[in-house]
C-alpha cells in the first residue's frame, strides 16, 4: 500500500484541487480523495469503502507531510 502511494506521488497522479480536496488518478479511474475540518481523510473508491482505507488516501498523506 505505501509502495503503490509513493508510486502515485512520484508520477505525480496527487492534484490538488481546493484546500482538502485531491483528485487521484488511480490505475482503475480517478477518485476523489476529501479531507474535512475535523482532519478526517476519505476517498470515494471501492477500496476504501470496504476498507477504510486505500492507496489514494495513502499518497494524500504522503503529500501532506512532504510539504512541512
Ligand atoms: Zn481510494
Amino acid at each position: 500500500m505505501q509502495e503503490k502511494a509513493r508510486k502515485l506521488v512520484e508520477s505525480r497522479r496527487v492534484e490538488f484541487l481546493s484546500t482538502g480536496v485531491y483528485n487521484v488518478i488511480g490505475d482503475h479511474g480517478t477518485y476523489t480523495v476529501s479531507i474535512d475540518y475535523k482532519g478526517n481523510i476519505s476517498c470515494n473508491c471501492p477500496g476504501f469503502l470496504q476498507k477504510g482505507k486505500c492507496s489514494h488516501v495513502a499518497a494524500v498523506e504522503l503529500i501532506k507531510h512532504n510539504r512541512r
